[in-house]
């Protein structure tokens, strides 16, 4: 595939993973389930490949696609997102300290206070759309700068590029990593923008079906960092299985057409609450009223495909809404082509700082008006005092 990488994303998604089996001549690559690979009468390896947990050729052939699609040089393959974030934290130096934003995944945020911060790891969560804040967290013993852009479940966006600048000035020291789960290629390029690590949840928008668990480390060049990272997957084996991959590379064809849908349908019901008599804010960074647009119009080729809404009436208001949904689906997660509802602090742990009449929404490929019309409805009917 050299030379694809001046291909438009839609070709190089359709195309990724095509190369055709020797053997049979299949268009489509096989699923290769074997776990161990034979040796030539000379021991040596004919494929590289010995033992599937050091390294199975559809988990490569995955790891090449992602690479491929997020302009990065090396791709890592864990059995979720959460293991593949749980890699990068673990692959720095012991004591290291590390910044996170406020305002995260909830599921990373307890990776890192119940399990890491006791191992050792040094933790600061910083409002990072202030890059003074952010700058001022930075120590000696910094070593990494975790971003999630826009953030979970408020929207918040940071600038990549601003903090880039924040690590560099500490002489690579200091590395950034983004958490991409929601900004998935082609809606963002953090690599472009000189971040070293980007970590995705694959779970999500780059599976796309709601029917993969799965996550991906990616570096922009083969660094110490990442060949500990490779070491952790190989030596711990929590990779995904040959299907799993296999059905990651099935979504990844589709991927530019689903998220072009997506982001058309985020704007047109996002748009469509702005003003609702029913809802109290809208966050959406596509929207120019939104605090984080001109960042995110910088940053990110379309606004996402999700967002928050705060509806009035409080929690009550906002759990009978999700309740009165009939074609959106009530459950948690994003990404795939089916729009979710979810009131987010229900099914965070205690104590998290998801304001209590917040709604998150996913959306799907449907068609926009059927979605608009099925939350207007919802919206009428439940007690928001409208
Ligand atoms: C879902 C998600 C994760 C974790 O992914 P899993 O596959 O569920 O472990 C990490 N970060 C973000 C932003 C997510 O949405």
């Amino acid at each position: 595939m050299s030379g694809t990488r001046r291909l438009h994303p839609e070709t190089l998604a359709v195309h990724l993973g095509l190369e055709s089996d020797a053997a049979t001549g299949a268009l489509i690559p096989p699923i290769h389930l074997s776990t161990t690979f034979e040796r030539n009468p000379d021991g040596s390896y004919p494929h590289g490949f010995v033992y599937s947990r050091a390294g199975n050729p559809t988990r490569a052939a995955l790891e090449r696609a992602l690479a491929l699609l997020q302009g990065a040089t090396e791709a890592a393959a864990f059995a979720s997102g959460s293991a593949a974030a749980a890699a990068v934290f673990r692959a720095l130096p012991a004591g290291s300290h590390v910044v996170v934003p406020r305002d995260m995944y909830h599921g990373i945020r307890v990776l890192l206070r119940e399990h890491l911060e006791p191992a050792g790891l040094r933790v600061s969560e910083i409002d990072q759309r202030d890059l003074g804040a952010l700058g001022a967290a930075i120590t000696d013993d910094t070593r990494l700068i975790w971003v999630e852009t826009p953030s979970n479940p408020m929207l918040h966006v940071t600038d990549v590029a601003g903090v880039v600048e924040l690590a560099r000035r500490q002489k690579g020291r200091v590395e950034v990593a983004v958490d991409a789960t929601w900004t998935p290629p082609t809606w963002a390029d953090p690599i472009g923008l000189g971040v070293d690590l980007v970590v995705h949840a694959t779970t999500k928008y780059l599976s796309g079906h709601s029917d993969v668990l799965g996550g991906a480390v990616l570096a922009a060049r083969r660094s110490e960092t990442f060949e500990r990272i490779r070491a952790i997957q190989v030596h711990e084996g929590a990779v995904p299985s040959p299907f799993e991959c296999w059905l990651t590379l099935r979504g990844l064809r589709t991927l530019p057409h689903r998220l072009r849908a997506q982001a058309e349908n985020a704007a047109a019901v996002a748009a469509s609450l702005v003003g609702h008599d029913a809802v109290t804010a809208v966050h959406y960074p596509g929207l120019p009223e939104h605090p984080g647009y001109p960042i995110a119009a910088r940053q990110m080729r379309e606004a996402g495909g999700m967002l928050s809404i705060q509806v009035a009436g409080g929690e009550a208001a906002a759990v009978q809404v999700a309740g009165a949904v009939r074609l959106w689906r009530r459950a948690t997660s994003l990404g795939g082509v089916e729009s979710l509802i979810e009131h987010r602090a229900g099914v965070e742990p205690e104590g998290s700082a998801t304001p209590r009449d917040l709604l998150r929404l996913s959306l799907g490929i449907e068609h926009h008006e059927d979605l608009v019309a099925d939350l207007a409805q919802a919206l009428s009917q439940a007690g928001t005092g409208a």
